[in-house]
């Protein structure tokens, strides 16, 4: 396990589409570990494979953030299976950092994914969880946050 290093929206990386991962093999689980280590560290909610440098179509999120603890949930080669409804709020972002934004999002989306031991699985996610679930599944595309956002302001 071991911190990467997060890569900021200079970085032209964050704007490439990523790669399918197909089954996860070894390397794959470290990479999914140590961002775990990264996201815990930059106390995040979400955290996408090329916002560490890796081109592949992998992102986390810290299911348990809301309630004050630590469950993450790994996402590989994700598919956005359905959208309802929508929310419109301030997003940040790692890659992005001292700045938010309001991006209007879906407020639930349904994703299908395969784990770390190579099923397929779905996860439906409401309000936070599902405007997390675009903007990491965003980052595979290329494409940051702040191409949606219609108010942008500096963190205090
Ligand atoms: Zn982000």
């Amino acid at each position: 396990m071991a911190l990467r290093k997060i890569v900021t929206d200079e970085d032209p990386l964050l704007r490439k589409k990523s790669r399918e991962v197909g089954t996860p093999n070894d390397r794959t689980r470290v990479l999914l570990d140590d961002m775990i280590d990264t996201l815990l560290d930059a106390q995040g909610v979400g955290l996408a494979a090329p916002q560490v440098g890796i081109l592949r179509r992998i992102f986390i999120i810290n299911v348990g953030i809301e309630e004050g603890r630590d469950e993450f949930i790994e996402f590989i080669d994700p598919v956005i299976l359905k959208t309802e409804g929508e929310q419109d709020g301030a997003e940040g972002c790692l890659s992005v950092p001292g700045r938010q934004g309001n991006v209007k999002r879906p407020n639930k989306v349904t994703v299908e994914a395969t784990d770390r031991s190579g099923n397929r699985f779905t996860y439906t996610g409401t309000e936070l969880m599902a405007r997390c679930l675009c903007h990491e599944y965003d980052h595979l595309d290329g494409i940051l946050y702040v191409d949606k956002a219609y108010e942008m302001e500096d963190d205090e």
